[in-house]
């Protein structure tokens, strides 16, 4: 794959530099209730400011049916970026036209300005060219710093790179170049770690993932299907019996790409899904009638750590069991520690990613630890699957 040219070594003084960034954050009652994404903006726009730039910030916001809503401004996500940045940060209530156009020419050299919801108008979503062409007449160059956008051909993912010099931005870099490390060019063996709720929503990625790696270890809800197709019984276990068949091709095909799969050999079960149940660890081949699996066992737990002491490279999706419901968040969290120990010691790459997993990951107290967690949600799964991102294919193309 090619490499993408940063807007780093680009002469920008002066310039209007249009910055697609990804400001799609939790808004409650008016205010920012989780600043994450906003706090890892803040290098790249700061770098552009202090490089003399006129940067003009651009995102979507929630998901407006109907035209502007009051309730999806970017406003108060501008007020936050204002405070986290501890300077003036312009809003303008508009992202297109000669309003817009005359402001941003005014702005000084450092200045920035975020521009309302692009999702306000309906050429954002449809990728208009029109809409496109009206974005571009507020800018010199583009600048997409939104891989966590990267997965829809919208106008200003998508359209606008055809349009202005376009560059990657630091974040979009950063994703990349991790995402590369995993799956393009890794140290190996690698292990790919896949849980989560139901194998229906990640056959693509299992079946993306076995012509890649060298171990894939399943857990969650999702191992209970390939249990099945063991014709083990898992009692009242989350499972989708419809789906049976198709874990057995994935098992099946791994083995014809050399990929070792690795089940739970041990469970925590439960009669009700609740928090402090009575629960216990039995064999996956004993699983009682009346119980259902809720967390891998300790055993599970030893020989997967085991199998990441033979990696050089992890790829986590999912948790290995309902670890929102105490105590059923001991395996994914034992794992997940014992993968970030590894990580400290240099002996392990480890790239994580999906909503379900930054939680759990974050539950564990290891984010930190591991050498890089995507909170690129849609995006980082889409990868997973093997698919192009139109935003950045459409990068690599505008830049030639
Ligand atoms: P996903 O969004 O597919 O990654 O699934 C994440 C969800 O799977 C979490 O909410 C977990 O509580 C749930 N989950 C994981 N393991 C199990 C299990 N054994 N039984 C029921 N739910 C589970």
């Amino acid at each position: 794959m090619t490499n993408l040219k940063s807007i780093a070594n680009v002469e920008v003084k002066g310039k209007r530099v249009i910055v697609r960034a990804d400001l799609n954050v939790p808004v409650a009652d008016g205010l920012v209730s989780d600043a994450t994404r906003l706090e890892r903006l803040l290098d790249g726009l700061k770098d552009l400011s202090a490089r003399g730039a006129r940067v003009v910030v651009i995102s979507h916001f929630g998901r407006p049916k109907n035209g502007p809503d009051p309730e999806m401004s970017l406003l108060p996500v501008a007020a936050k970026l204002s405070e986290l940045l501890g300077r003036g940060v312009g809003f303008m209530p508009e992202c297109i036209g000669d309003d817009v156009e005359r402001t941003v020419a005014g702005l000084a050299e450092g200045d920035i300005a975020v521009l309302e919801n692009l999702r306000f108008h309906k050429g954002e979503e449809k990728n208009d060219p029109e809409f496109a062409g009206a974005l571009a007449r507020v800018g010199d160059i583009y600048v997409n710093d939104a891989f966590s956008a990267a997965h829809r051909a919208h106008a200003s993912t998508e359209g606008l790179a055809h349009l202005l010099p376009a560059y990657a931005g630091p974040l979009m870099l950063e994703e990349i170049s991790a995402l590369r490390a995993v799956l393009e060019a890794p140290k190996r063996p690698v292990a790919a770690l896949v849980g989560g709720a139901k194998v229906s929503s990640k056959i693509p990625i299992l079946k993306h993932l076995i012509g890649k790696v060298d171990k894939l270890i399943i857990g969650g809800g999702m191992a209970n299907t390939f249990l099945m197709s063991h014709g083990v019984d898992i009692g009242q276990s989350l499972a989708e019996a419809d789906f049976v068949e198709t874990a057995r091709e994935i098992m099946t095909e791994a083995k014809a790409q050399n990929c070792a799969v690795v089940l739970p050999e041990d469970a925590v079960i439960a009669r009700e899904f609740k928090s402090g149940v009575a629960n216990a660890v039995v064999p996956t081949l004993a699983v009682p009638s009346d119980a259902m699996i809720l967390d891998v066992g300790p055993k599970s737990v030893a020989h997967m750590s085991d199998v990441l002491k033979e990696c050089r490279t992890l790829l986590w999706n999912g948790p290995l069991g309902a670890f929102e419901i105490p105590p059923f968040g001991t395996g994914t969290f034992a794992l997940a520690r014992e993968a970030a120990r590894l990580t400290k010691e240099g002996r392990l790459t480890t790239v994580a990613g999906g909503g379900d997993t930054v939680a759990a990951l974050n539950a564990a107290g290891v984010t930190g630890d591991f050498t890089y967690v995507s909170t690129a949600g849609g995006a980082f799964l889409e990868w997973l699957e093997g698919r192009e991102l139109p935003g950045v294919a459409a990068l690599i193309k505008a830049q030639g």
